[in-house]
């Protein structure tokens, strides 16, 4: 049903007004003289060019890079450049006005920006295209200027508030790359609060319903959890204060996405999960005592409460790679219950909260800049790009999230390297020579291989040899990006010249055979020899692993050799699809924009059944195969391959059955298994495949694979089964 939208065009200038002096009250802290004046000019010029468009939601446009504007200035505490930037971000693209208008206004800084904005925001609409190489744009332009990127994450922030009017499909396709890549973004960037924030709300459209479930046990409980972080917190208040500490002492909520990710990840229940919450301790300290003051506050706290001796995190003396920096440790609450406390002063909160922005306003004060240190890593990285942008794009997201160990040289230097890293990731850190010729090192003065995994404070010398050269399973050694990158460049710059060596002899070969040496000639020997490239082709020969003979196999009978090339993913589409199917109507799914009936297969990395919420996904070789949104691979598949993605809803009529996997976990007793299989088939009739059990001292963990008709099927089963005497947890599970 739609309703008649009734505009108050005055109401709405006075609305537009007030948000822009909101903005103007945000940046305050940062302005100085004459910022008032480039701003103002700023938001007319944007006023005026977006005046007549409108959002998804009805509202003016200009309400969207006011926000994004907001969001830089208060969220992030970027300076006028960034919100003049912010608010012209999609002029650009959406308007008449061009790059030179934009520099004669505001200058070539500002131009220059708002270029690598108006590059980069393609991400959204391309329909033919790899997301991944749309990426790699991305990230080049973080080599020029980082606040790119950080205006980028507020545009993003800002869109993901406000996708509720959004089609479906588009949803989750903006949420599956904001959790695919802008979330580890904000991660590496140090932006905590945006990173958890794009992370609930990704986890808000692609699995909502466990989104809900969580919100709705968090408030429950939150009176009595309130209670009890005051009840803990009093007495911390008190001593701080009497030994003459200034502190702000306070109890702060973790994300729902870090809660379901320690459910799944420890594989219990809601209730089990001990750090819904963690005690934050913000000192407000001089510059010189800033160190002292927060172990002093540490020994406060595990005066009062027990600490656990394995859950000290020191990054005030060593702070991440991202510039955070935190004392953490874990205590003995008074109703046995484990709770995180956070120690840091005002300074370094700010950092955790906002990140880049912040560390360069404290630049003077610190020293060494992990940060710094990481973008002079992108820049390297990005100096030699490889051809495939998917690889590099999960190389280097792998290192967005990962936690960094110290290692130190022979002299003493400290080198940080992301955790798993080996003696041979480490020979690249060094000098990419020192990694290509490395053959061995000395840990500790401890002679190991070079897939030796490095621990946190080793001193590692490295080996190397003239005669060693890179090889190919050096690629499961490494783990850093540029170690990867730097072992596939030498390995394809190897390949290149066998390549160049086989060229010569086929074409001798070829001579000889009295065959012409030409493109179609060789290609056609390329599909003959099922080989996806000539460059294949060349390095074969050179191997030895074609000879003259195959290749006069090849013209007894080769003339009949389709030269057709393979079918390219890209020139998949559901029409392709349709007119493939001889038949087989299927029934309960439907599938594309106008939900036709197409046949497809479930897939089975997530076991799709009826009542799920399900997308399909155009395969290469395997038609459409249909996943659940919060498929494990659903984000990395929406994410890149968002063109491929089509709209699949259950039909509700059919009584078909699906296989699924529960893990039933509880007390062993005797006929528990006797119990658990009398609800599963005589109460509900449901069939199994599979039994697997494990008894361990009184503890049984089993897994059971039963066929269900659909969620709502599925769902009872599992409360029954709850029921069951010693039964202390039923869960779903994929594969
Ligand atoms: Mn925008």
């Amino acid at each position: 049903m739609k309703t008649e939208l009734v505009i108050d065009l005055e109401a709405e200038k006075q609305e537009i007004l007030k948000r822009y002096r909101a903005l103007l009250r945000a940046s305050k802290s940062t302005l100085q003289k004459g910022d008032k004046k480039e701003i103002r000019k700023a938001f007319d010029m944007a006023l005026e060019s977006h005046k007549d468009m409108r959002r998804k939601s009805g509202e003016p446009y200009i309400y969207h890079p006011i926000a994004v504007a907001q969001i830089a200035a208060e969220e992030i505490g970027l300076g006028t450049t960034s919100i003049v930037c912010a608010l012209l971000h999609d002029v650009v693209e959406d308007t008449d006005i061009t790059l030179e208008d934009i520099e004669r206004e505001f200058g070539k800084k500002t131009a220059k920006i708002i270029d690598g904005l108006t590059k980069i925001s393609g991400v959204f609409d391309t329909n033919s295209s790899l997301q991944a190489e749309n990426f790699r744009k991305m990230l080049l332009t973080l080599a020029d200027d980082v606040r790119v990127i950080l205006i980028k994450l507020a545009d993003r922030l800002h869109n993901m508030r406000t996708m509720d009017f959004m089609p479906r499909h588009k949803q989750l396709k903006i949420a599956s790359e904001t959790i695919y890549l802008y979330a580890p973004l904000a991660h590496r960037l140090g932006l905590y609060a945006i990173k958890s924030e794009l992370e609930d709300l990704s986890m808000k459209y692609l699995d909502p319903d466990t989104y809900k479930f969580i919100a709705k046990k968090l408030n429950e409980k939150k009176a009595e959890r309130a209670l009890f972080i005051k009840k803990f917190v009093e007495p911390i208040d008190e001593i701080v204060h009497e030994q003459g500490l200034v502190a702000d002492v306070y109890g702060r909520p973790k994300s729902i996405h870090s809660i379901w990710n320690k459910m799944k990840k420890k594989n219990i229940p809601f209730e089990e999960v001990y750090d819904l919450f963690a005690i934050r301790i913000i000192l407000d300290s001089a510059p010189e005592n800033e160190k002292a003051d927060c172990w002093k506050a540490y020994s406060i706290v595990t005066d009062l409460y027990r600490p656990n001796p394995d859950r000290l995190r020191d990054w005030v003396s060593s702070p991440k790679g991202n510039g955070y920096e935190s004392l953490h440790t874990t205590v003995m609450g008074p109703r046995g219950q484990w709770v995180e406390v956070q120690i840091r002063t005002q300074r370094m909160n700010e950092i955790a909260e906002k990140g880049f922005a912040a560390h360069w306003k404290y630049k003077e004060s610190s020293n060494d800049n992990g940060l710094d240190q990481w973008i002079q890593k992108v820049r390297e990285m990005l100096s030699n790009p490889e051809a495939n942008a998917l690889d590099f794009l999960d190389d280097f997201k792998m290192n967005l999230f990962s936690d960094e160990i110290f290692i130190f040289t022979p002299k003493g230097a400290l080198i940080q390297l992301p955790l798993g890293a080996t003696a041979l990731d480490f020979a690249f850190e060094i000098h990419t020579d020192v990694g290509a010729t490395c053959i061995g090192a000395k840990v500790n003065h401890k002679l190991v291989p070079i897939s030796y995994k490095l621990q946190n404070g080793d001193q590692v010398e490295i080996i190397t040899s003239s005669k060693q050269t890179p090889k190919e399973d050096w690629l499961n050694v490494v783990v850093t990006a540029k170690a990867k990158s730097k072992i596939k460049s030498s390995l394809k710059e190897e390949k290149r010249k066998i390549a160049e060596n086989g060229k010569e002899i086929l074409e001798r070969k070829l001579k000889s055979l009295k065959i012409t040496y030409n493109t179609e000639n060789i290609q056609k020997l390329s599909y003959f020899f099922k080989l996806p490239s000539t460059q294949e082709l060349f390095v074969n020969v050179a191997l030895g692993k074609i000879e003259l003979k195959d290749i006069k196999e090849y013209l007894s009978n080769g003339k009949e050799v389709e030269s057709r090339s393979p079918e390219r993913p890209e020139n998949l589409s559901v029409d392709g699809i349709k007119s493939k199917i001889k038949g087989g109507e299927s029934d309960i799914l439907l599938i594309g924009e106008d939900m036709q009936r197409i046949d497809y297969t479930l897939a089975a990395c997530c076991n799709p059944i009826p009542g799920d919420d399900v997308f399909g996904f155009i395969t290469v070789s395997e038609g459409i195969k249909i996943h659940r949104t919060n498929c494990p691979n659903a984000a990395q598949l929406m994410a890149n391959y968002g063109y491929r993605v089509v709209k699949a809803k259950w039909n509700k009529q059919q009584e078909l059955t699906f296989l699924t996997g529960l893990r039933i976990v509880g007390i062993d007793d005797v006929g528990l298994i006797n119990n658990i299989t009398r609800v599963i088939s005589t109460d509900f009739k449901v069939n199994m495949r599979s039994i697997t059990v494990d008894t361990n001292e009184g503890i049984f963990d089993g897994s059971i694979m039963i066929f269900v008709n659909d969620t709502e099927h599925l769902e009872n089963l599992i409360k029954n089964l709850l029921k069951v005497r010693g039964v202390t947890g039923v869960t779903r599970f994929d594969a």
